[in-house]
């Protein structure tokens, strides 16, 4: 059965062109929601998750906008909301890397990854605040990472950013709690993505041996956690790191 276009909840997922942001809009159109897809420069990719979801019967639009960008962002919300009229879940996904040991970074690999992973999860929760609080309902979930609670050498930039977004996940959660907005985080462990790039065999099978469920995530395992939090069995969990790593940290 598909939902009427009056009782359908509207998603909002950055970085949504491929990858973990790619297994969760459809995921989430396979829920019932109407996808808005964001990336910041490949269109056609976004487009083809768009026909994707078109092709399974469901209701997306690509949306670009680079989420480091206020007027971007403001630009992508607004469109989210003449197309489908509210805005019930923000998936902050968008992320980089640029990695390297700390005595090497350069300023401007700092500076693009806590713009990107970081300030965007900031000027894009802003965003919707205001339509989440006059709805008196909404969920935000961030994407950050294992690296941002436990560390990663090679990673000073990405896990501060990672880390950044628990606090401001928490922060969140208690500000906007009052207003019905939920605010949790998932906390994925390696997921070979476009991301990772390519590791060689002998890397992989590190992390699968340091993961107890010995294999590593896939984009989908990813999703499910966040469909799970936005779903109505998760109406009471807020301000949570959701672990989604094969207890690869414990
Ligand atoms: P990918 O590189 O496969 O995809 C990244 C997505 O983000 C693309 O759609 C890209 O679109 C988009 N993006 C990047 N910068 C911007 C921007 N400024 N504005 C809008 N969109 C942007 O990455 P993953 O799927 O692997 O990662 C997704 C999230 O999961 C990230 O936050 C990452 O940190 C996190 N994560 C990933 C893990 C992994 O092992 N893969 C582990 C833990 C967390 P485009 O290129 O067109 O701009």
């Amino acid at each position: 059965m598909t939902m009427s276009e009056s009782s359908e909840r509207v998603a909002l997922v950055t970085g949504s062109s491929r990858g973990i942001g790619r297994a969760i809009a459809e995921r989430l159109a396979a829920d019932g929601f109407a996808v808005v897809v964001n990336c910041r420069s490949r269109v056609e990719e976004a487009e083809a998750v768009v026909a994707g979801i078109e092709a399974a019967g469901g209701r997306a639009i690509a949306v670009q906008a680079d989420v480091t960008q206020g007027d971007a962002v403001l630009r992508l919300v607004e469109t989210a909301i003449e197309r489908f009229g509210r805005l019930d879940l923000l998936v902050n996904n968008a992320g980089i890397t640029r990695d390297g040991l700390l005595m090497r970074m350069k300023d401007e690999d700092w500076d693009l990854v806590l713009e990107t992973n970081l300030r965007s999860v900031f000027l894009v929760s802003r965003a919707v605040l205001r339509p989440m609080m006059r709805q008196r309902a909404g969920r935000i979930v961030n994407i950050t990472s294992i690296s941002g609670l436990g560390g990663n050498a090679g990673q000073c930039n990405y896990s501060a950013a990672k880390a950044g977004i628990v606090g401001f996940t928490k922060s969140l959660a208690k500000e906007a709690g009052s207003r019905g907005i939920t605010v949790n985080a998932v906390a994925p462990g390696y997921v070979p993505t476009e991301l990772t790039g390519e590791l060689p065999e002998a890397l992989l099978e590190q992390a699968r041996q340091a993961t107890p469920l010995g294999r590593l995530g896939s984009p989908d395992d990813v999703a499910g956690a966040v469909a799970f939090l936005a779903s109505a069995d998760a109406a009471f969990i807020t301000g949570q790191v959701l672990r989604v790593d094969g207890g690869m940290v414990l």
